[in-house]
């Protein structure tokens, strides 16, 4: 990635939003050799459809790209007519904000190059690449990106926001690991960002989301991983939560950095990994991932092991790869997600009450409290070196009110919401990519008020019109 101005189309704005123009839809069916999908085409449902099932919205068009000038012809047209802007990666955005009502819905889905260079150390990957399909190209080599937890996220949503998972509090964030990315400007303009070149708009996409433009390529950093790790999970059934939980607080307070885990409370999931019995039981887990040798890692792991009467453990060596696919079945695409994420500092006494006497209540065998434990790599980053404003939590707590339909939705939404609300005085920021549409307070207080307004610089500069405004929205001015 040398060049920082690989191309310099500008594009024409429209002077006035017209309803759809099929003149300027004609040019861009004329340049454009990715699938064009509109109402009434028989693949119209299937990529409108988000990962979270409550999501419901009808683009005027989906512009499945399959090059970065398509990429530029799409938001041109877009521009040219006045029709809102939604980039579609992975589709996985809990408030479905890669979908839009009557706009253009540009869908790099389909932009999934992958280069691994095992000699640098590095590999770039386009922006349609899912963390599945980059965990199996790096481990090919022995070497991984710090990604997330679901193997089917999409890479770009997840690294624009920071991206936490498994190997974060050895190697940090996602955002950490990366060098360069290219950009789509609101001009049509594309440009590279690093360190070194445009080194404002690398600050911004570290953390700041799709505020600046649409981020065809990532270039990170590999570190070597596996290809064995020690990870699972341990269940405990919930009339012992409140010793249980006290001592992983404890126990992973000292751990070392190759050590993350995370605190889970909801009713035990129907899959084949757990035994029947247990299906639907309210539990309390623990689930960890180990990275570094094998027989250390059971000396730390063994008194968490050990604790009270555990019902299941599910802790083993395995590849980096199945891992990663470990929580895969519990949150298939299609089903119905309502997220209220907080910050807190730490897992106090009243943090935990709070949460258990929250999870006793849960109705739903899909809802789920999970708090992921930060620390070690992720807060040796300083505070102000990427937008990410988490650094110094002490975990990041979701809630999710989950569902499979409409069925009872309504209930588990305010399940989450109450338990969100009950933890108000512990509240101490939110990871960005956890928000649904609650509005500017929220964004702001997602990065707090030095990153929030160097980001709304950037997004001046970049973007001044606000062209990219389906995210959690960094206001121009
Ligand atoms: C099942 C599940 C598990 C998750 N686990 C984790 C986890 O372990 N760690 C973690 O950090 N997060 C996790 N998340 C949250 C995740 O980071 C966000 O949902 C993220 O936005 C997903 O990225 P995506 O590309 O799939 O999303 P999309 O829905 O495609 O996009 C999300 C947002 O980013 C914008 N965007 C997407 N691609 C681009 C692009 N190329 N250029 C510019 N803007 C773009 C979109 O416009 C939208 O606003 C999880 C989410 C789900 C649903």
């Amino acid at each position: 990635m040398g060049d920082p101005r690989v191309m310099t189309t500008q594009i024409e704005k429209a002077a006035d939003a017209t309803p759809f123009d099929e003149t300027a839809f004609a040019r861009l069916e004329g340049s454009f050799r990715g699938e064009l999908v509109r109402p009434g085409d028989p693949s119209y449902d299937l990529y409108r459809k988000v990962w979270n099932g409550s999501i419901d919205r009808h683009p005027a068009v989906i512009a499945r790209c399959t090059s970065v000038p398509e990429v530029i012809a799409a938001l041109a047209f877009a521009r040219r007519t006045g029709l809102v802007v939604a980039v579609r990666s992975g589709g996985h955005s809990f408030p479905g904000l890669s979908v839009c009502d009557g706009g253009v819905v540009i869908d790099l889905g389909s932009m999934k190059q992958i280069h691994v260079d095992p000699d640098a150390g590095t590999v770039r990957a386009q922006a349609g690449v899912l963390l599945g399909e980059l965990d199996r190209a790096t481990q090919a080599f022995g070497l991984a990106v710090p990604t997330g937890s679901v193997t089917h996220t999409g890479l770009a949503g997840l690294t624009l926001g920071g991206g936490f998972g498994w190997l974060m509090r050895k190697y940090g964030l996602t955002i950490d690991q990366l060098l360069s990315v290219e950009v789509v400007t609101a001009d049509g303009e594309v440009v590279q960002a690093s360190e070194a070149v445009n080194p404002d708009l690398f600050w911004g996409v570290r953390g700041g989301g799709g505020n600046f433009g649409i981020v065809t390529e990532f270039e990170y950093r590999l570190h070597a991983v596996g290809p064995m790790v020690l990870s699972g999970l341990l269940l405990w059934p919930m009339d012992e939560g409140p010793q249980v939980a006290r001592f992983y607080r404890d126990w992973a307070s000292s751990a070392p950095d190759e050590l993350t885990t995370a605190l889970l409370l909801r009713r035990a999931p129907a899959v084949d990994l757990v035994p029947e019995a247990l299906h639907g039981q309210q539990v309390v887990g623990v689930v960890c991932c180990w990275v570094g040798p094998v027989d250390r890692g059971e000396k730390i792991l063994e008194p968490m092991r050990r604790f009270g009467s555990r019902v299941v453990d599910l802790i083993a060596p395995r590849a980096f790869v199945d891992h990663q696919a470990l929580l895969d079945p519990s949150f298939p695409p299609g089903i119905w997600v309502h997220s209220k994420a907080t910050d807190v500092r730490a897992l106090s006494d009243d943090v935990l009450n709070i949460l258990l006497e929250h999870a006793a209540r849960v109705t739903s065998p899909r809802s789920a409290i999970i708090a992921w434990q930060l620390g070690g790599a992720v807060a040796r980053v300083g505070e102000l070196d990427t937008p990410f404003g988490s650094r110094s939590s002490g975990y990041l707590v979701d809630i999710v009110g989950v569902t499979d339909s409409a069925e009872g939705f309504d209930q588990e939404r305010d399940w989450a919401r109450d338990c969100w609300s009950a933890l108000a005085p512990h509240h101490a920021g939110v990871y960005v990519n956890w928000l649904m549409e609650e509005g500017e307070r929220r964004v702001r207080e997602a990065y707090g008020q030095p990153r929030y307004e160097r980001l709304q610089a950037v997004k001046r500069r970049y973007d001044p019109e606000n062209v990219f405004r389906m995210n959690q929205n960094i206001r121009p001015a």
